[in-house]
């Protein structure tokens, strides 16, 4: 067996100052000239996973301690201390400069022999791509399981676009009740969702539980109220209730973020770089929220009574006389000789927007 070393890592870090702390900053992978062709085209790729060799580590244990938890074998685990020990992160590539890649997010220290380097891509590394064929929340249902709530959170901010502590407080509630009520949710309106907001909790909500405006396990009910009810149908009806207990407490806990979002958002008169600092403000408490104990921020009331709709209905499809375009049947404005749709009919129709539902 024959391992070559192909280059060797820059970093600021001299000795090993714990792997989160080292994988928020820079560093430099610098390839050996003769192995420098082999780097050709590698900018095309955002992400590349690192072969290196822990040149400070010494000896294992094969139970070992972790940093976290109760012991366990070292193959479950990502020590240094390794009978082989080699380590593996996938960083991001930040730009090539002829032999050196600067990269993001390497948990190696200055000096450390690097082995080899490949490009990362999902769709070859995820091993549970079969799996998410199957079941396309396999990725939530395990964070949800294992409790890992931040990165639940992480997750929910693709849906909606930024992080804020309302989009926590939808992830939370509706994490505890997905554990609460054993469920899952395959999108067939076994599991239901009753919001009473259409602000940003509800995407929260939405992205954890799986209950979604196009699935129609979302319902609305337009009371203003950060609240959500979780419905599971079965045999009897198992609900779960969360009411936000108080609304002003990023005023009382946050007077910084709440005064910035005043202006930045209420009175659209922050500046650049107030937004900046409100965006930043407003995550860094996303994501205290996040690890709070529910009770602290919700009053839960269980099997409550609540009325619902049965199953949503299929409709027919029509077509418009005028305008020719399809739409459901029971939206068509049926008049003597012809069928219209509510825009041809000019008749009025209801809408969700930012301001809850209207009659237009
Ligand atoms: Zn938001
Ligand atoms: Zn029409």
């Amino acid at each position: 067996m024959e391992i070559n070393k192909i280059g060797e890592v820059r970093s600021k870090y001299k000795e090993p100052v714990g792997p989160d702390e080292m994988r928020k900053s820079k560093s430099i992978i610098e390839v050996e000239a003769e192995y420098v062709d082999g780097l050709d085209q590698i900018e095309n790729y955002e992400y590349l996973q690192i072969l290196f060799y822990f040149h400070k580590s010494e000896g294992y244990d094969l139970i070992a301690k972790r940093r976290k938890g109760p012991e366990r074998g070292l193959f479950t685990s990502r020590s240094p201390r390794r009978p082989t020990p080699i380590g593996i992160t996938t960083v991001e590539l930040l730009k090539r400069e002829d032999n050196k890649l600067h990269v993001y997010g390497l948990d190696a220290v200055d000096g450390t022999p690097v082995l080899d380097i490949k490009p990362y891509a999902s769709f070859m590394d995820h091993p549970t791509l079969s799996l998410e064929k199957k079941t396309p929340r396999y990725q939530i249902n395990k964070l949800i399981k294992y409790q890992n709530l931040h990165d639940l959170l992480l997750k929910a901010g693709e849906l909606h676009g930024h992080y804020c502590p309302f989009l926590a407080l939808g992830v939370l509630a509706a994490a505890d009740a997905m554990t609460r009520l054993d469920a899952d949710n395959d999108g067939m309106e076994d599991l239901l969702a009753v919001v009473e907001t259409n602000g940003c909790f509800s995407d929260g909500v939405q992205y954890t539980a799986g209950t979604t405006f196009g699935n129609n396990s979302l319902i609305y009910r337009d009371f203003g109220k950060t609240a959500v009810t979780f419905v599971k149908r079965g045999d009897s009806l198992e609900t779960l209730r969360y009411y936000l207990k108080d609304s002003n407490f990023v005023e009382q806990k946050y007077p910084e973020a709440a005064k910035l979002f005043k202006k930045v958002i209420a009175e659209r008169k922050g500046t650049k770089k107030e937004q900046e600092k409100m965006k930043e403000l407003w995550q860094e408490i996303a994501f205290e929220i996040i690890e709070a104990d529910i009770k602290e921020y919700f009053k839960i009331e269980e099997n409550i009574e609540i009325e619902l709709p049965d199953y949503a209905p299929i409709f027919e499809d029509q077509n418009c006389s005028k305008c020719g375009e399809n739409l459901m049947a029971s939206k068509a404005v049926q008049k003597v000789d012809e069928v219209l749709c509510r825009n041809c009919a000019e008749s009025k129709y209801y809408q969700l927007d930012g301001s809850g539902i209207i009659e237009k």
